[in-house]
């Protein structure tokens, strides 16, 4: 059998077109692009206007089941898909997120896609790329610092430093700043207060790029920021403090989407990437609706499963963006499956058909939870060399039961072409008339009853317990008005459940709220079940001891 190549070696064998060529593609000049590089570029705000005038092109959103630590392969779906329906003779354009430098060097690694279907260069783009997560955490920190000294300089707003809320950030996973102290060494360096980091994907900031409509539009959800409270109890905001405007400065390029290309040298836009177990988990509303703009089909993917990022891409940024998916590619794996239905991850390797049945369950729950919000699905059954002709032939009998179709998604291997029958079945689905947006509840309930209704019929659990400081804080947002908004919730990606433990379809659990926050300038209100990082940490092997670089600049191992 032929060596398998790793996904960088494939990436620095891939020749890519100059990043004009491909801008001509879907319209765009050469003035319309601030170039980083040949490969890389922004989109100035004037191109932005011009489209806009544009028809909306179809919107095709790329979820997945429960994701395990066998692998999902929702990124490399949505570029596959794209690439295939490029193939195929429509013009096509990817919308993904930026990778954050945390999971890259941690466990997860790059977010880039994989085999065949890659956005590149994959090197900058998993990197430093146009610099908009460094942007992000200044523009974060700089609120950081704003809020100490006016503290330090006399406090005329009377911050309660025991309620500062406003966290400071850093794009690294780095479980020693989870707690910390801050202002210590006497006089000259402020109050002492505890403080938190969290990782820059994490920040308001993100979840602001990702939904603001403009460079306007972000400054003044900046201002509107809740960053702490005062001794009356009173939110203070970002606007009192005056550094909006300079926060904006620092957004001002953060906030232009950026275009690259495939590895077939399919347009792709990447920007913005908050993640989808802390955060909402899409990819910018500006690139978003660009590329419905620009193109035919817009293929975008959401944040682990569909229980978290379908979810919030339907109730948050589909409700904000005035959009809505008029297909929906769901990503099953057999070999997640069968961790679904038992099989330990040393064994999914051999077949195993009953498994792969007791798994189907998971499946089967993220179909149903699809089409509450009525948008037509398809399952993509992502191929591994592994599985067998019979283990696949069992998963598309099981979806045809269940009145779903399957398509055979061999795209890891083969690019594009491997997802013709994907795309053959996902350009039916979209020729249906686009029905009325149907979001799964009303932002004017309120927060407990927003929260019941994702967990009894997203989750499939019994109820949900809000602990006593939570009830303290939603009574609290409740008296402040600032109740009446979706409702983001942040928890483990590893079951529909808040336990990680609870595989496959679970039912009868309860989930536990612990924290309840407001997020006045993303405009939802974040609610923290069980044990959520929003700093993570490495793993005792992290991906970054595998990873080098030579004389000549070629990278090794960032997979
Ligand atoms: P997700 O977006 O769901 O997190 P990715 O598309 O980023 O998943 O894929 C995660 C990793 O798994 C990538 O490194 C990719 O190369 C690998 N992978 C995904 N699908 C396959 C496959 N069919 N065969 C081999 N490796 C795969
Ligand atoms: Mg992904």
């Amino acid at each position: 059998m032929a060596k398998v190549l790793s996904d960088i070696e494939i990436a620095q064998q891939t020749r890519l077109e100059p990043i004009v060529n491909i801008a001509g593609k879907v319209g765009l000049t050469a003035d319309d692009l601030e170039l980083y590089g040949k490969y890389k570029a922004k989109i100035s705000f004037d191109a932005i206007k011009r489209f806009s005038e544009n028809e909306d092109g179809k919107l095709v959103l790329v979820t997945a089941i429960t994701p395990t630590p066998a692998g999902e392969g929702k990124t490399l779906t949505t570029i596959g898909l794209a690439q295939a329906l490029n193939y195929m003779g429509h013009k096509t354009i990817v919308a993904l997120r930026e990778p954050s430098l945390g999971p890259v060097f941690g466990i997860k690694g790059g977010a880039a896609g994989g085999g065949y279907s890659q956005v590149l260069p994959m090197e900058d783009i998993n990197l430093h790329f146009t610099g908009d997560m460094h942007a992000i955490t200044a523009a974060n920190n700089l609120l950081a610092a704003a809020i100490d000294n006016h503290v330090h300089q006399g406090n005329a707003l009377r911050i309660d430093v025991r309620r500062v809320v406003w966290k400071r950030v850093m794009d690294m996973n780095d479980r020693a700043l989870r707690h910390i102290v801050v202002g210590m060494g006497g006089k000259v360096c402020g109050f002492p207060r505890e403080d938190q980091f969290m990782i820059t994907v994490a920040s308001e900031i993100m979840a602001i790029l990702c939904l603001a409509h403009d460079l306007m539009d972000l400054k003044k959800r900046m201002g509107d920021i809740v960053v702490a409270y005062d001794l009356d109890g009173n939110p203070v905001r970002t606007r009192q403090l005056g550094v909006e405007g300079a926060m904006a400065i620092l957004m001002k390029d953060a906030i232009k989407p950026n275009l690259v290309q495939t590895t077939e040298n399919t347009p792709a836009l990447v920007h913005g990437g908050p993640f989808a177990n802390i955060a909402h988990g899409c990819n910018s509303v500006v690139a978003t609706k660009l590329a419905m703009k620009m193109g035919d089909i817009t293929v975008t993917e959401a944040g682990f499963g569909a229980d978290l990022g379908a979810e919030k891409f339907m109730d948050i940024k589909c409700r904000f963006a005035g959009i809505k998916p008029d297909a929906v590619v769901i990503v099953a794996t057999v070999r997640a499956l069968k961790m679904h239905g038992g099989v330990d991850k040393k064994c999914l390797q051999e077949e195993n058909l009953e498994a792969l049945q007791k798994g189907f369950v998971n499946l089967a729950k993220h179909i149903d939870n699809m089409r509450k919000f009525d948008v037509p699905v398809l399952v993509g059954i992502n191929r591994f060399m592994t599985d067998t002709d019979e283990e696949i032939a069992l998963l598309r009998q099981l979806c045809r039961n269940y009145g779903t179709e399957a398509a055979l998604n061999n795209c890891w291997a083969e690019g594009g072409r491997g997802g013709i029958e994907m795309g053959e079945k996902v350009l039916k689905l979209i020729e249906q008339p686009r029905t009325p947006y149907k979001p799964l509840y009303d932002i004017e309930d309120t927060i407990a009853r927003k929260m019941e209704i994702i967990v009894k019929r997203i989750y499939g659990g019994a109820g949900v317990v809000f602990e006593s400081n939570a009830q303290k804080q939603i009574k609290e947002l409740e008296k402040l008005g600032l109740d009446k908004m979706p409702v983001c919730v942040a928890k483990t990606q590893y079951s529909l459940s808040d336990n990680p433990a609870l595989l496959g379809a679970p039912s009868d659990f309860t989930v536990t709220v612990k924290d309840v926050r407001v997020c006045t300038g993303a405009g939802f209100i974040v609610c923290q079940t069980s044990n959520i990082m929003t700093m993570p940490g490495l793993p005792k092997m992290p991906a970054a001891n595998r990873m080098d670089i030579d004389e000549n600049g070629v990278i090794t191992g960032l997979f």
